[in-house]
């Protein structure tokens, strides 16, 4: 489903990705952990195609299509999301009119009809109630006065409707309290865990992942990928440290 093969990016000039190669088929849950500043965020954000993240080699593809010819907008029509570790706050709109405006445009992208009003609550009640979601919480403008957990579930509300191929999460478990926590691998399981989908949780610790369990876990250290393994490799992580796993 995503291959990428050889990736380097830069950010600000600086070389950050330096040859990561990844192959993750429809089925498969993977776990990306490592060191701060390894360039876990990076990976997902040049995939996205956040601006100021430059490739500047290799290939990334999505079913066979080459993400890098897409623009973002496209990218998220192709079934890609991308769970941000820092989720923004936008003042002035609410939750439900960002998601039905943000569902009605990715139905456009892939050629479908906008969802009629009923339609869209039902959707955004049953992805809210997998999140233990109150719909007056999402009536709220996005993300102001959230706390971390909330945001966080708001998020995966957000990708139950989107029903994205492929979910890259990047530290959904930050913030998030024990209950929280919970919820939200509930939430990815219940959403992503299915033959025809993939996840990338890009995680500091192993605790999300007694949630959510991973089939592949890969460590990236330097720009890429220094070791792969199962989900033993995030206990042996735990355990030991990045410096005497990845070494
Ligand atoms: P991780 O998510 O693994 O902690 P990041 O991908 O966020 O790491 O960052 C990788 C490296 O890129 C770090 O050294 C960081 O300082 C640098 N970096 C990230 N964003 C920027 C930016 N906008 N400008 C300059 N350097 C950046
Ligand atoms: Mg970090
Ligand atoms: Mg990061």
């Amino acid at each position: 489903m995503l291959e990428i093969q050889n990736l380097q990016a830069t950010v600000a000039d600086k070389p950050i990705l330096k040859g990561l190669s990844l192959t993750i088929n429809a089925g498969e849950i993977h776990a990306i952990m490592g060191p701060n500043g390894a360039g876990k965020s990076t990976l997902g954000y040049t995939l996205g195609g956040r601006p100021g993240y430059e490739v500047t080699g290799g290939t990334a593809t999505l079913d066979g299509t080459d993400l890098f010819e897409l623009e973002p907008h496209e990218r998220a029509a192709a079934g890609l999301f991308l769970g941000f570790q820092y989720p923004v706050e936008i003042p002035g709109v609410s939750f439900v009119q960002f998601l039905r405006e943000s569902a009605n445009a990715q139905r456009k992208a892939r050629g479908e009809a906008p969802l009629s009003g009923g339609e869209f609550l039902k959707l955004a009640k049953e992805k809210a109630g997998l999140l233990r979601m109150d719909m007056d919480m999402l009536k709220r403008p996005v993300n102001v006065g959230f706390s971390g957990g909330e945001k966080k579930r708001a998020e995966m509300v957000q990708m139950g409707i989107l029903d994205p191929k492929i979910a890259i999460l990047d530290e959904t478990d930050s913030g998030l309290d024990i209950d929280a926590l919970r919820i939200c691998g509930e939430g990815i399981n219940a959403i992503m865990r299915k033959p025809e989908k993939a996840v990338l949780l890009i995680t500091h610790y192993q605790r999300l992942l007694d949630y959510v369990k991973p089939d592949f876990v890969h460590v990236l250290a330097g720009g890429r990928i220094v070791k792969s393994g199962g989900p033993e490799l995030a206990l042996e992580l735990e355990e030991h440290g990045y410096e005497a796993v990845a070494a």
